[in-house]
This record gives C-alpha cells, sequence and structure tokens, in this order.
C-alpha cells in the first residue's frame, strides 16, 4: 500500500440534547477525524475523541501531533508490520496522544484492509464480527424528571443493563435509582462518579446512604488514586470500574495484585487504538479482569465500528458494552447507516454493515462530513474512481 494523502481535521456535530459530564458540558462533538488515501483510490476513516479531563488532549494537541507525524507516516506505513512496528517504537509519544493517534491508525487500518480486499478483522487476523451486539443503557446526571423519561424509553426498548451517573447527592441519587428498579426490577445497575470523591472515606459514607444493589462503580475518586480504590473494593466488596485510571498497559502495574477487585472500561479512543486496546484486551483476559467495552459521548459510528472488533475478540470477557447512540444523540452521522441499538440495546451488524464493503464495512457520508468538518474539509474533493467516502 502506498499512501497517497493523510490529513487530520476537526470534527464537529451537533448533540441532539446538550450532555453533561461533572468535569465538562457540551453541545457539539469535540473530534478529530483521520482520512487516508492511498494510491489506488482506497478512502480511510479515522476517530479520535481527545477530552482534557481524560487524557489532557485537545483538538489543537492532536493537530500538533499529526503536523510532527505526517511526512515519516506517509513514507513508512505500507503495511499492518509496519503500523504494529509504528505503535512499538512510539509508544512513550502515543500514551501523550492517546486520542489523536487513535484517529489516525484507525484510518489506516480502514486502507490497509481495503487494499487487501478484507475487513480490518480478517487483516488483523481477528474473527469476523457476528451476531447482534448488546448495549447497556446510559443515565447522564441529568435532573430526576429527564432520567424518568429516558428510564422509560430505555425500559420500552428492552434494557436491563444501565449505568447510571450520579451527583454524590444520596437523596437526588436514590430517587434515581428507585425510579430505574421501579420501571425494572431485575436491571443490573452500575455507577458512575466521574471522579466526584475525594477520598475513599466520602465515598465509602455515600455508599452507606446508597439503597440500591450495584454491581460495579465507575471511578469514585480522582484519576488513579489506586490505594483509595482499593480500600472501597475490599471494604464493600464491589468492584471498581477504572475508566480514567486505565488509559494504557502500565496501569496494570497498579491492580495486578488484586485483580478481582477491578473492570477495566477499555476506550478505544483514551488508549491510543485498537492495536493497543487489543493487547490489553488480551491481557486483561490473561489476568482475569473482565472489561467493559466503553465509548466516548459523541463519538460517531467510526469509533462504535472500532470497539465493536476489540468486544469481539475478547468474547466473554466483556461484561457490559456502552455506546452505538449514534443518531439518537447526533443530529447526523458521517456514515449511510448509522450504528445505533436498537430494541433489546441490540444492534445487527448483519443490518447496518456492508459485506460487499472492505475494511471498516461502511460507506460514508461525504456531505455529513464536509459539513461537520473543519473548513478545510468544507471543499473536500475525492476522485470520481474512490466511490463514497
Ligand atoms: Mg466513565
Amino acid at each position: 500500500m502506498k499512501i497517497r494523502s493523510l490529513g487530520l481535521h476537526s470534527l464537529s456535530i451537533p448533540f441532539k440534547v446538550s450532555f453533561r459530564h461533572s468535569s465538562a458540558e457540551r453541545t457539539a462533538t469535540q473530534s478529530v477525524l483521520a482520512i487516508a488515501e492511498t494510491e489506488s483510490g482506497e478512502l480511510g476513516l479515522g476517530e479520535g475523541c481527545p477530552r482534557e479531563y481524560v487524557t489532557g488532549e485537545d483538538v489543537d494537541s492532536c493537530m500538533r501531533l499529526f503536523a510532527a507525524w505526517e511526512t515519516e507516516l506517509i513514507g513508512e506505513i505500507n503495511t499492518l508490520a509496519d503500523l504494529e512496528r509504528w505503535n512499538r517504537e512510539r509508544e512513550n509519544q502515543i500514551d501523550e496522544n492517546p486520542a489523536a493517534w487513535c484517529a489516525i491508525e484507525l484510518a489506516l487500518l480502514d486502507v490497509l484492509a481495503k487494499e487487501s480486499s478484507q475487513s480490518v478483522e480478517s487483516a488483523m487476523g481477528l474473527p469476523e464480527l457476528t451476531g447482534p451486539f448488546q448495549y447497556s443503557a446510559v443515565l447522564g446526571d441529568s435532573s430526576v424528571e429527564t432520567l424518568e423519561a429516558q428510564v422509560h424509553q430505555y425500559v420500552g426498548l428492552g434494557f436491563t443493563n444501565f449505568k447510571v451517573k450520579v451527583s454524590g447527592d444520596p437523596a437526588i441519587d436514590n430517587r434515581k435509582f428507585a425510579i430505574v428498579t421501579g420501571a425494572a426490577p431485575e436491571a443490573r445497575i452500575r455507577l458512575d462518579a466521574n471522579n466526584l470523591w475525594r477520598d475513599a472515606d466520602a465515598a465509602l459514607s455515600y455508599l452507606e446512604s446508597i439503597e440500591c444493589e450495584l454491581f460495579a462503580m465507575e471511578e469514585p475518586l480522582p484519576a488513579m488514586e489506586f490505594d483509595g480504590l482499593l480500600q472501597i473494593a475490599r471494604a464493600r466488596s464491589l468492584p471498581i470500574i477504572l475508566d480514567e485510571s486505565f488509559l494504557n498497559r502500565s496501569h496494570f502495574t497498579h491492580i495486578s495484585k488484586e485483580p478481582e477487585a477491578f473492570i477495566i472500561n477499555l476506550r478505544i479512543s483514551k488508549m491510543g487504538g485498537l492495536v493497543r486496546s487489543l493487547q490489553i484486551a488480551s491481557e486483561a483476559a490473561e489476568k482475569s479482569i473482565p472489561l467493559i467495552v466503553g465509548a466516548q459521548v459523541g463519538e460517531t459510528s467510526i469509533l462504535t465500528r472500532a470497539a465493536m472488533t476489540v468486544g469481539n475478540a475478547a468474547g466473554d470477557h466483556v461484561l457490559a458494552r456502552e455506546g452505538a447512540f449514534g443518531t439518537l444523540l447526533l443530529e447526523r452521522d458521517i456514515v449511510e447507516k448509522p450504528l445505533t441499538f436498537g430494541s433489546m440495546g441490540r444492534l445487527d451488524v448483519s443490518q447496518l454493515l456492508d459485506r460487499n464493503v472492505h475494511g471498516w464495512q461502511m460507506n460514508y457520508d461525504l456531505q455529513n462530513i464536509r459539513s461537520a468538518g473543519s473548513e478545510d474539509l468544507h471543499s473536500l474533493q475525492l476522485p470520481p474512481d474512490s466511490g463514497r467516502l
């Protein structure tokens, strides 16, 4: 494969509703889109979601990394082995710029697979995607009224697996949990605190007043406070889901002694792409640490699709999947058939992916890419033989 051009662009798609995270509130996506084009006219897309509060990145830092690497990438990446070597040799720089690298790597994987007329899975020696993918309901930290409406929608669709983002006020949160358990008595509920409490004692005293059976708790403390996290896990026999506290494989050293206390929330973007995510998934399996395959709020179908590769390969080690909100959350997506879950929270790959298309197996929507991208994308032109981007 010979790369003709490689670009990184900012991608901003309005949300249908504004989305609140305890660290930020947004009305549009804050993403980067990589576009690779080969000499033979194949086109590949990759996406990354830089988040200051997760990896310390923003769109500008992604652009800086890309500017520094662009020429070498075009000259040096011709095969999957080249891409894997790049991952090894630049591990430290990717640790600092995971979302930027994620976008670039996913676009390169798309074109590498297309050049060999394969899906990304078969190009990487992984099993093809099969069966429906089951997703969790995710309830943001919104008002009780909003949450109640969302719960009824989710329960109406048949969801039984819920992630609830909490406010930290037990009175409010107990009302929210009661709404979920009232509407879905069998619901399996996990809580996401988004780094809410200062220390283990504060988190434990909150848990004392929570009247709901939880199966796990995500990020109660400031990121990387592993001693405090272990203290909570032991005191409550409650597994801790690591999100902001697990970004790359160096973080295994903090959890390997008591793997039963932890679950890793694996999100491709914060982990620096698919190759690294697959390595983390396989090391987690060796250590018997289960995974939740997570998503970025506002991701397009590109990241949803890449997460399916790792979720499929990790099989039974995946406790839950998040994401596939597609156009439920975004005004529009950049593919013709957005990867959005349907009833029971299931996404049927046979309906939404096109086996006749290689790479990510999706037809791209050029019009929407133009309107969502930064100015340099507004006039994006593609060679006439490239089909639909
Ligand atoms: Mg989280």
